[in-house]
């Protein structure tokens, strides 16, 4: 028994099932990403979805059997859970361990399954709840240009049938940037594909790409990307950091002078510029991603606003020593947070290492390789 899925998923949707509605991504342009770039997309049909619930519904009564037979009653216990984990079926352990948590949940891939004929995808989303009652949030991935497509109506249809949740990847407000970065968008298109969802009454999550301006738009990209968010007032800001592994276009770009990276203080205060001019937004800031330097950086505007910013500002304000360590800290895994760097232990080891690689002239170069490969 097999079902299909795709490569990634939010951070958010750690505890979703995750089921495949379209394969890769239909843009598979844009130069900072590599996740699909080998992949063509293609569509899957409302046939093959349907097989696909149908398979995680028949895989869920295997597992109820099991749990009847283990003396549970039909309930997804955690003795279940384990049981099933010793097998390795790594989709029936996905499947138990989405049901254990109560099986509320939906993630369905991959990078833009509104271009699915709103038809089909209404076809398939109602079936999807029927199938799997227990599910009351669904969320996918969409591109701004394919939402400007879809009429509020259809967007009210496709939410009604069950699509609650939309991650936009916006990533810039900034028309230059988007240009640059091929993402195939204009900040009008967010702003519009952001309002129509919003009007829909489906929550939306619009990401940030922190850094994406780089050097030359280092002011206009915070700036125009809080002037887009501004005129949206998405339910979610999402934070992610950019990062240039040597597998994307943008990492060419790079190579040969055409973009210049900022430095992690650099973005940290382009990231303080954004913050600051979100005004008449009630969106919750989220830093939900690994990479990001300061991952306090959350909560709800306008009034954690203040509390955002002075995160920010505590660490613009320490000496460079202490700025150094924390990044080398939060690169190795040591520190999640600001005041992780309290504990004596820690800061030490983590100054030790940076000595050391001072010392050997390979610190600057170690840092960037440790945030290329925390993707
Ligand atoms: S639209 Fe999203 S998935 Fe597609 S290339 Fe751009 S960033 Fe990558």
């Amino acid at each position: 028994m097999i079902f299909e899925q795709g490569p990634i998923r939010p951070p958010s949707e750690a505890e979703s099932l995750l089921l495949r509605f379209t394969r890769n991504c239909p843009w598979n342009k844009c130069l900072f990403c590599g996740t699909y770039s080998d992949e063509a997309f293609s569509r899957r049909t409302v046939v093959e979805i349907k097989r696909d619930v149908d398979t995680v519904s028949h895989i869920l009564d295997r597992i109820r059997e099991r749990s009847f037979r283990m003396g549970f009653g039909g309930e997804i216990k955690r003795d279940v859970l384990a049981d099933i984990h010793r097998e390795g079926n790594h989709l029936f352990i996905h499947v138990a361990s989405w049901a254990f948590r109560g099986g509320r949940t939906v993630f369905i891939q991959d990078a833009n399954s509104l271009v699915m004929k709103t038809a089909e995808l209404v076809e398939a989303l109602r079936y999807l709840k029927e199938k799997l009652p227990t599910v009351e949030r669904i969320t996918s991935y969409a591109r701004s240009a394919t939402l400007v497509r879809k009429s509020r109506q259809e967007l009210e249809e496709i939410g009604g049938a069950g699509l609650n949740r939309i991650h936009v990847g916006m990533e810039s407000g900034s028309d230059a940037v988007l240009r640059f970065m091929q993402k195939g968008v204009t900040s009008r298109d967010h702003i519009e594909a952001g309002r129509r969802v919003v009007e829909a009454g489906i929550s939306l999550s619009e990401y940030v790409l922190l850094g994406l301006g780089g050097r030359l738009w280092s002011e206009e990209h915070p700036l125009e990307t809080a002037r887009v968010l501004n005129e949206i007032n998405p339910h979610f800001i999402r934070l992610r950091t950019l990062a240039v592994p040597e597998e994307t276009p943008l990492y060419h770009k790079l190579v040969c002078g055409e973009f210049t990276e900022q430095t992690e203080d650099e973005i940290v205060a382009g990231e303080r510029l954004m913050i600051e001019k979100l005004e008449g937004i009630d969106s919750q800031v989220v830093s939900d991603h690994m990479l990001n330097l300061l991952e306090e950086v959350q909560g709800k505007l306008p009034e954690q606003k203040e509390y955002i910013i002075s995160v920010m500002d505590r660490y613009l304000s320490m000496p460079e020593k202490d700025r150094v360590n924390f990044r080398m800290g939060k690169r190795w895994g040591q520190y999640r947070s600001l005041d992780h760097m309290n504990d004596p232990q820690r800061y030490q080891r983590v100054e030790a290492l940076v000595r050391s690689l001072e010392a050997g002239g390979k610190l600057d170069g170690t840092l960037s390789s440790l945030r290329a490969h925390m993707i």
